[in-house]
């Protein structure tokens, strides 16, 4: 069952008792599904809509008979469509009652009122009463989310830790240029100090080898001397030494 239905199939269930509600409810039907008007010349906007239950039902009844919700892992999209711009702007009064902001566009001769914020989604489920829809949306929002986030931050630590570990490999083949040129007393005993380390620690970090020097270095402080011991080799393996 696809999302819209799963939604619709729960507004069903809700059966409104107050006898405004039902009328409300029953006319939203009228003016959004294909069913001939019975009722809707009773309708008066400001008199039928004017309790907030009302507007609750006259959403209920227009998304039952046209609205349609995208399932929440995909893009976030719920919209009514209908061919009468009296009945958009009645929804869209109803609607935007409730501080929801609603986008309406044309499409192939019918108006559709569209929502593509996740947050707009939640709160038309929770005034349309679709309570348990709203904790399914939900919770995939937050699964989605949260993958997204996992994602994020994956490939973000991947490309770090391939980027230390790219410069690592150089600085330890540099670093054994050096020492089986000149052996490493060749260096001056800062250098020498950080060579050790970089040798002994393969997957450390600038930080953390200047975290272990004595005394501790920054960051571009062990990143300036790496770059000395490289220079250093490169001008051995060039025998310019
Ligand atoms: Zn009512």
């Amino acid at each position: 069952m696809s999302f819209s239905s799963e939604v619709k199939k729960e507004l069903l269930s809700i059966k409104p008792t107050a006898e405004h509600c039902i009328l409300a409810q029953t006319i939203a039907r009228e003016h959004f599904g294909k069913n001939k008007l019975t009722r809707a010349g009773k309708f008066r906007v400001g008199e039928s809509l004017e309790k907030n239950c009302c507007k609750r039902a006259y959403i209920r009844g227009a998304f039952i008979e046209s609205g349609s919700l995208n399932a929440p892992e995909k893009a976030y999209h719920l919209e009514f469509i209908n061919p009468n711009r009296e009945y958009v702007d009645i929804l869209v009064y109803a609607i935007e009652f409730f501080d929801i902001r609603a986008k309406v566009t044309e499409r192939k001769g019918h108006w559709v009122v569209y929502f593509k914020e996740g947050e707009h989604v939640v709160d038309l489920l929770n005034i349309m009463g679709a309570h348990n829809s709203l904790l399914n949306f939900e919770n995939a929002r937050i699964v989605k989310n949260m993958r997204n986030n996992v994602n994020r931050i994956v490939n973000c630590e991947t490309a770090n830790l391939s980027k230390t570990v790219t410069a690592s490999i150089k600085q330890i083949n540099d670093i054994k240029t050096i020492a089986r040129i000149t052996g490493l007393g060749y260096l001056s005993t800062q250098l020498k100090e950080v060579a050790l380390i970089r040798l002994k620690y393969e997957e450390a970090t600038l930080k953390e080898i200047g975290v272990m020097l004595s005394p501790p270095v920054g960051k571009s402080g062990v990143n300036h001397r790496l770059r000395k011991i490289s220079g250093i080799a490169e001008n051995l393996r060039g025998g310019k030494v």
